[in-house]
């Protein structure tokens, strides 16, 4: 079987990897030529656990191949996948410019039938337009070569892509011909032993399927995030309703985690592209809005809680900030609360010391004040009168916490990721701020 795909992002790059490690033939192809140049040399563009293994491994037994054309590999392809980028558009809709210059390509191109998979998130109707756009590049041609579309929207998560696409909860596929479910079935029939299964639907409702997952976890995270602000005026803790509720298995305990706020490439701009598709058809959908906004209103709450306890002004004072990625394991800066919570420091006079574990080299093209990278997260504390725990990288979880007490002018933590122990932070002479937590809670 061979495969093309096209995109060499965190969704593209997984992608080809995965299916190379199977056994198939797989080119990726990105029209960023330096992109391919490194990939070529064996330098990978992401940071992602496990990925630079599979990789080489594959591109070394020749499975894996890197192209800047479609066309240069396209002969005896069973498969195009895109997965190139759909950023937000100027209205808030997902810019589909990429996914549908790759149809004009693969229509300027295509020889034989394939089916032309859209991984890229899409708005309902996307598949359709790609369709359409492959025929007319066939037309200029004068060719009217057979070939399908289907759709299948990604699922996995950064810092964990590899395992999500190896072992998947489930493949989801739009199809609306049994012959490209059958390549599909095919495709993804080696990750199917260990019994995870494909669910095939219509096209329409595999587009939307994407949106609805990223829209329900997005809607879970400001729920909890909303309600940790109550709790906080109220004396209760979010950490322990969470695990009240949690176990309800109606409900479940994952994505319950009261933070600063989401962020990264798919939440922000799938959120608003599902809700601009509502309000193109008439149905606006109340509901996102306030999960955006309550998010907005979220990724500033530590520092409101830090002019609480400095007071209104910050100039002059040295903050210190661990973790700048939106979430650990990823460098990916996309709409990381990091970028909106440095402006805000920076504006109010604030000097920010900041180390990230894996996301220094991406951080300065996000943020766009100045500050200063600090070669570890001790040297990011020396004379802080305040430490901002942004993005839980595993390595923060024990710090030394002598040393960072010595390190800072003033004790003070804002855990903007509820993972230290207010008590015990407490006991060492640490001012603990985290999120949701009342003071009265545990009194
Ligand atoms: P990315 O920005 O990391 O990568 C996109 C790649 O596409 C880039 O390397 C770019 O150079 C390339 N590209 C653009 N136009 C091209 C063209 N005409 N020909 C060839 N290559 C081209 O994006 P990503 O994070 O991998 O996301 C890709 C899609 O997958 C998006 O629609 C996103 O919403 C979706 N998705 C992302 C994730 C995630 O965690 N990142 C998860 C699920 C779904």
């Amino acid at each position: 079987m061979k495969i093309i795909v096209v995109g060499t992002g965190y969704v593209g790059l997984v992608t080809g990897a995965c299916l190379s490690d199977v056994g198939i033939e797989v080119v990726c192809v990105d029209i960023d030529r330096e992109k391919i140049r490194k990939l070529n040399e064996g330098i990978l563009p992401i940071y992602e656990p496990g990925l630079e293994e599979i990789v080489h491994r594959n591109a070394q037994k020749g499975r894996l191949k890197f192209s800047t054309s479609i066309a240069a590999d396209i002969a005896d392809t069973d498969a195009i996948f895109i997965a190139v980028g759909t950023p937000e558009g100027e209205d808030g809709s997902a810019d589909l410019k990429y996914v549908l210059a790759v149809a004009d390509e693969i229509g300027a191109c295509l020889e034989e039938y394939a089916v032309i998979i859209t991984k890229s998130t899409v708005p309902v109707g996307s598949s359709h337009k790609v369709k359409e756009t492959i025929k007319a590049a066939m037309a200029r041609r004068g060719r009217h070569i057979p070939f399908d579309v289907a759709s299948n929207p990604e699922f996995l998560k950064e810092g964990a892509a590899i395992s999500d696409f190896m072992s998947p909860d489930r493949i989801v596929i739009g199809v609306e011909s049994e012959r490209a479910a059958k390549v599909m079935e095919q495709v993804y029939k080696p990750f199917l032993l260990n019994g995870f299964r494909i669910i095939f639907m219509d096209i329409p409702s595999a587009e939307m399927t994407k949106y609805a997952a990223n829209a329900m976890l997005a809607t879970r995270i400001s729920f909890m995030n909303d309600l940790a602000n109550l709790c906080e005026l109220l004396g209760a803790d979010i950490n322990q309703v969470r695990n009240g509720i949690g176990t309800d298995p109606r409900i479940g305990n994952k994505f319950l985690y009261a933070g600063i706020g989401y962020g990264g490439a798919c939440f922000p701009k799938d959120v608003k592209a599902l809700m601009k598709t509502g309000e193109q058809h008439g149905h606006p959908l109340k509901m996102l809005e306030v999960v955006e906004a309550v998010n907005n209103r979220q990724k500033l709450v530590l520092f409101h809680k830090l002019k609480k306890v400095l007071g209104p002004d910050l100039q002059g004072r040295r903050i210190a900030v661990w973790g700048l990625s939106f979430k650990p394991q990823t460098d990916d800066m996309r709409e990381a609360p990091s970028i909106v919570i440095t402006e805000a420091l920076v504006n109010a006079g604030a000097e920010v010391h900041a180390y990230d574990p894996v996301a220094m080299k991406e951080a300065p093209k996000y943020i766009t004040r100045a500050i200063t990278y600090a070669e570890d997260e001790y040297k990011a504390l020396e004379q802080a009168d305040a430490l901002l725990l942004l993005t839980e990288w595993r390595e923060f979880r024990l710090p030394d916490w002598e040393r960072v007490k010595d390190l800072m002018r003033r004790p003070l933590i804002l855990d903007g990721r509820n993972i230290y122990n207010a008590t015990e932070l407490a006991a060492l002479g640490f001012e603990y701020h985290c999120i949701g937590v009342g003071a009265l809670s545990g009194k």
